[in-house]
């Protein structure tokens, strides 16, 4: 059967975001996760964002009925918002590249992205609903890593304003989702 990213756990920028970890110079956490069975997986998280900011990861993977202790470090990488601050991505440790978010697959020990799991990215939902997040959050990937200059006689590029469009409805839906889950989490 086919792993889908239903199946993983999800670390995603947006759950680093959303619990304030990133914009410190070391700040560290935790969150856990829900699966749909009812059991629960939690992981440690320290942010380093000095000169090479990275996110180190501490959790467990079930291992012939036991838990067996899992360490990882992931680098970040950061591109500018054109309207300030700055947007964090993981840097899949496999293959370099630039991504939203990280799985952990059943029977793995490491958090990889889609590309190298395999994974199809249909429904990214966050239990449930996401509002359009995580596809608007891929799309954003992938035009971010195809824009080759931001200027051209004097004006903005076409792919670069369509960039501009689509960033800025991820921080709106963002910010839809935080909100749609504090609501949750208050218990409503
Ligand atoms: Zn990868």
């Amino acid at each position: 059967m086919k792993t889908t990213a239903e199946d993983c756990l999800k670390l995603s920028v947006f759950d680093l975001n959303r619990l304030s970890f990133l914009g410190w110079t070391c700040s560290a956490g935790g969150i856990t996760w829900t699966h749909p069975s009812g059991g629960k997986s939690s992981i440690g998280i320290v942010v380093e964002s000095g000169d090479w900011p990275c996110v180190r990861l501490s959790y467990t993977v079930p291992r012939n009925g036991q838990a067996r202790p899992c360490d990882d470090s992931v680098d970040l990488d950061q591109t500018a918002c054109h309207f300030g601050g700055v947007r964090y991505w993981f840097v899949c440790p496999a293959c370099s590249r630039r991504v939203g978010v990280l799985y952990l697959a059943p029977g793995h020990d490491y958090f990889r992205c889609r590309h190298c799991l395999g994974l199809a990215y249909e429904s990214q939902n966050y239990r449930g609903w996401d509002g359009g997040y995580y596809p608007a959050l891929a799309r954003l990937e992938k035009l971010e890593r195809t824009v080759k200059r931001y200027f051209w006689r004097g004006r903005y590029t076409r792919k670069y304003r369509k960039m501009l469009v689509l960033e800025n409805r991820v921080n709106r839906l963002s910010k839809t989702l935080i909100s749609f889950l504090d609501r949750q989490s208050k218990g409503n």
